[in-house]
C-alpha cells in the first residue's frame, strides 16, 4: 500500500502490537494526521481504525477507502472525528471473522 508509506508511524517500521480478546491486533498511528490503522495479525491488508479508550475498531468502508486510498493528509482533518462517532464496522477480535463476513 503505498499511500500508507506517506504516513509518519508513531512506532517507525514496526507497528504497536495489541491483544484484544485473544487476536494480536498490530496497530499504527500516523503522527501528522493522527489517524489510526489496524490488522489482525496475519491480514494483508491495513484498515481504517479507530482507538478507543478500551479497544481498537476498525471503522466503516467508506472511511476505510478514504483513508487508504487518499494517503497521508499532512494534519489532522476535523472531519475524521466524525468519522469516529459514526463507525459500525467491525470490532477485531471475538466480534470480527466468525460474526461477519467482510470483503
Ligand atoms: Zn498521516
Amino acid at each position: 500500500m503505498e499511500n500508507l508509506r506517506q504516513h509518519s508511524w508513531s512506532d517507525g517500521a514496526k507497528p504497536h502490537e495489541i491483544l484484544q480478546d485473544g487476536q494480536v491486533i498490530l496497530h499504527h498511528r500516523c503522527l501528522k494526521c493522527g489517524r489510526d490503522f489496524a490488522k489482525e495479525e496475519g491480514d494483508e491488508f491495513w484498515r481504517a481504525a479507530h482507538v478507543g479508550l478500551l479497544k481498537i475498531e476498525f471503522l466503516r468502508e467508506d472511511v476505510n477507502e478514504q483513508w487508504i486510498g487518499e494517503g497521508c493528509p499532512g494534519e489532522m482533518l476535523a472531519s475524521d472525528q466524525t468519522k469516529w462517532t459514526s463507525r459500525n464496522g467491525r470490532t477485531p477480535g471475538v466480534a470480527g471473522k466468525n460474526s461477519q463476513s467482510v470483503g
